[in-house]
């Protein structure tokens, strides 16, 4: 058993050696970066190695994104805390929970039940009543919940979501890996007066969005 002391060591030399270096400098990404409890989003048998420079597998074929990852797509939605989030993908859990510190309300969206079922259950037990979850198609969004200033997809599709586009407030912001199923480059949205502009920001390699604005499943 690591002890808890040697995992908040673990989690400030994340902060210091994968993320400031690679110029995540956004101030409200990287203090939740410093609060949130990665490992408790892994199975205990990993905890030793939560903190690690990689993405990790959470059970169901999926992984947990590798620190400088979710980091990255966060900081890139430019956060002052008022704002209402969507994201699809829960996995583990441990993205919702980045935002939830950082926004008012993370309206988060999973296919697989039974991840989601294990992601709840660490919200409770960490006291992050401001995520909202649900099992669905999130390439769908979550229209009676819309608009949102930010969104946020963890899983790589083949396009932009149209319902997920419509869903983005004007201003808004909208961060997503978009290519074939080995690697993508993370595209960043931004809605402002009308018209919509996208950013490449890096390639990165996600599992597949399924659904029906995104791969067959
Ligand atoms: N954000 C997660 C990353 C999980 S991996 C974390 O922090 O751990 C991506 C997740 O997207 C997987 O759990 C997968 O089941 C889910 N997913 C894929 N397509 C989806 C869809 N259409 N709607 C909702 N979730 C989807």
């Amino acid at each position: 058993m690591t002890s808890a002391s040697h995992l908040d060591i673990h989690r400030e030399r994340m902060i210091d050696e994968q993320l400031i270096p690679r110029g995540i400098h956004d101030h409200a990404t990287l203090a939740a970066m410093r609060t949130v409890p990665r490992h408790l989003f892994v199975d205990d048998a990993m905890y030793s190695c939560a903190y690690g420079d990689h993405p990790l597998p959470i059970g169901s074929g999926q992984t947990i994104s590798q620190p400088y990852i979710v980091a990255l797509m966060t900081q890139a939605l430019q956060l002052d805390g008022n704002e209402r989030v969507l994201e699809i993908g829960t996995g583990s859990g441990y993205q919702a929970a980045i935002l939830s510190r950082m926004c008012e309300r993370v309206f988060t969206i999973e296919r697989i039940d039974s991840l989601l079922v294990r992601a709840r259950k660490i919200f409770d037990k960490l006291r992050y009543h401001n995520i909202i979850s649900r099992i669905d198609d999130g390439t769908t969004g979550w229209p009676s919940e819309a608009p949102f200033e930010g969104i946020l997809v963890t899983a790589g599709g083949p396009k932009i979501p149209e319902p997920l586009l419509e869903q983005l407030a004007d201003p808004g912001r909208m961060i997503i890996p978009v290519g074939d199923q080995f690697v993508q480059e993370l595209q960043l949205i931004e809605k402002r007066e009308g018209e919509v502009n996208i950013q490449v920001i890096e390639q990165v390699r996600f599992v597949n969005l399924i659904g029906d604005h995104g791969w067959a499943g």
